[in-house]
């Protein structure tokens, strides 16, 4: 059986909580209550950061421990991982939950290899099974499966969660109380790595939206390595790249503000180029505006093909080479 505790790592940006932070009190108060009352606590790690450790405290989490430092006041890999590793060594907690988020999801893989344990990524529900065990649920194959991921042996059971899908409890919901943590084990540690500022990027969803040319990617790309020709491409004709769920899923992209399609976004390109992509409605709804399609994939069958204005068949790996290389030779 689990102890009546649920752990979260809420994360701060340049001074202000993220919206995930206060999802994830969401998602423990609903575990906490299937556990039949368990306590939520929750862990921040920042620079003068009192003020928001008091409004995790109102937003309903039992206990909020602050790592308070400035060494922390930007989120450095090293620093964070180490004062986080020794923390839950001591507190040996049950479940861990973070913000599938490019901040937690980087931290959280640092800790859970330095915990020899395990980490799902993205879950998009949580649950606890009829042994106690926190069940993960993770959407695969584009949405179309839902996986149950267990940790059964190795603690504790880490999870990251998708933003948007637990609701945050309202301000006022508790009164918890606020406990200092000793930051010194930072003391012995010079991080290779350093973030030196956070700039906020253009918002990329906008670029995407009034791209002339978007490169949409899909599962078929294959690869991580391989999605770099989708970008080179992108690069020389001066577009965006887009992807579908699963190339999302599989973490290839930017990002979910990269996903087109009934949970993404709608773009209007003068030309959208589909490559490794099937053409499922989902999809499709997010380019039907497109003036122009064009699509590559090696099954001729593929439905994104009937809905192309021009269709190539044909393994994507062997048209895209020699189509940037022609492109270079134009530009
Ligand atoms: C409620 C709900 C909402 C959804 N919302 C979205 C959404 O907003 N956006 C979205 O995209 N999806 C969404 N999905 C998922 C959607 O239904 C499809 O599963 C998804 O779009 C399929 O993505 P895909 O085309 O990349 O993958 P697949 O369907 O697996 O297709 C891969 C394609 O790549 C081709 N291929 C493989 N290798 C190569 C190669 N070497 N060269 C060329 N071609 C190759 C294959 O022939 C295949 O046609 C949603 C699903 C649900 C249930």
């Amino acid at each position: 059986m689990l102890p009546p505790e649920v752990f979260v790592v809420t994360e701060q940006v340049q001074g202000q909580l993220t919206p995930v932070s206060f999802e994830l009190l969401g998602a423990a108060k609903k575990l906490a209550e299937e556990m039949g009352g368990a306590s939520i606590s929750c862990v921040l790690l920042g620079a003068d950061i009192r003020d928001l450790g008091e409004d995790l405290a109102s937003h309903g989490a039992d206990k909020v421990y602050l790592a308070e430092d400035q060494r922390l006041a930007l989120y450095q890999n090293e620093y964070y991982a180490l004062f986080l590793t020794k923390f839950f060594k001591k507190q040996q907690p049950e479940v861990v939950l973070w913000g599938a988020t490019a901040i937690s999801g980087e931290l959280a893989a640092t800790v859970a290899a330095r915990l020899e344990t395990g980490l799902s990524a993205h879950c998009s529900d949580l649950h606890l099974n009829e042994e106690g065990l926190l069940v993960q649920v993770v959407p695969a194959f584009g949405g179309k499966v839902l996986g149950d991921i267990l940790c059964p042996s190795r603690r504790p059971q880490m999870a990251t969660v998708k933003t948007g899908i637990f609701s945050s409890l309202s301000k006022g919901e508790g009164a918890g109380e606020i406990i200092y943590e000793d930051t010194s084990i930072l003391d012995g540690c010079s991080p290779l790595l350093k973030t030196l500022k956070v700039t906020k990027e253009k918002d990329r969803d906008t670029s995407l939206k009034e791209a002339a040319v978007v490169v949409g990617g899909g599962w078929g790309v294959g690869s991580g390595e391989n999605w770099t020709l989708l970008e080179r491409l992108s690069s020389l004709l001066g577009g965006a790249v887009g992807c579908t769920r699963p190339a999302l899923d599989e973490g290839w992209t930017n990002g979910e503000h990269t996903m087109i399609g009934t949970s993404g976004i709608t773009i209007k390109p003068k030309v959208y180029i589909g490559i490794g992509i099937s053409g499922a409605i989902h999809h499709l709804v997010g380019i039907k505006d497109a003036e122009m399609i064009i699509s590559i994939n090696k099954d001729a069958k593929a439905p994104i093909l009937s809905f192309s204005d021009y269709g190539v068949v044909a393994d994507f790996k062997k048209v895209l080479p020699g189509l940037i290389e022609k492109i270079e030779e134009l530009s």
